[in-house]
């Protein structure tokens, strides 16, 4: 598999900044081929667990976006969402279908990281996951098939913020009533009613 070499701005990656490795375990792989001093990611064990758990999974993309972190630290038990349009890019066919976007505790200790996540994965039904203080990770059948999904992921927790922030305001201005349909299974307390 391809990894991005370690340290390299994500923006401004070239070909250079790959490293073909071959992978055995989570914790075993080799490298093919590098350019100099280009080290694998310090999270190549993360993404080979991905590709070992689902043969499915030819492309992974992990990205620190402060909207992902965020979301991180609300939803401790993962987001489980339905209602919104935009989970149809996950390849449902409703927006009333259900998707779960798990959470896992951030660690430097990448092999027990990724025994969790592999044992939490057997298939594809969710997008990818969250690193709790640390960002997200999207997963597909190509390349392009990831970006969408991340770029939906990105989207959502977008959503998510804006209407906890517009749930505080109103919250302020007019008490706890509350108007805002947010499709989020986990916060049942916080399903909102017209
Ligand atoms: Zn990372």
């Amino acid at each position: 598999m391809y990894i991005t070499a370690s340290g390299k701005h994500k923006g401004k990656l070239t070909e250079k900044d790959f490293i073909l490795i071959r992978f055995f375990e989570v914790d075993k792989f080799e490298v093919l081929s590098a350019s100099d001093g280009a080290k694998p990611s310090y999270e190549t064990p993360l993404h080979i667990s991905m590709y070992l758990v689902n043969k499915n999974i030819k492309s992974i993309l992990h990205v620190h976006s402060p909207n992902s972190v965020a979301i991180s630290h609300f939803f401790p038990d993962g987001l489980s969402l339905s209602g919104l349009e935009i989970i149809k890019a996950f390849g449902l066919s409703s927006h009333e279908d259900n998707i779960h976007i798990p959470v896992f505790d951030n660690s430097q200790d990448m092999l027990e990281l990724s025994r969790q996540i592999m044992s939490h994965f057997v298939s594809m039904s969710s997008p990818g996951f969250l690193l709790r203080g640390h960002g997200v990770y999207s997963f597909g059948i190509d390349v392009n098939d990831a970006y969408i999904k991340l770029e939906a992921m990105e989207h959502i927790f977008e959503i998510i913020l804006r209407l906890r922030i517009f749930q505080d305001l109103q919250d302020k201005k007019f008490g706890k009533k509350k108007f805002f349909i947010l499709g989020l299974k986990d916060e049942k307390e916080e399903v909102y009613s017209r």
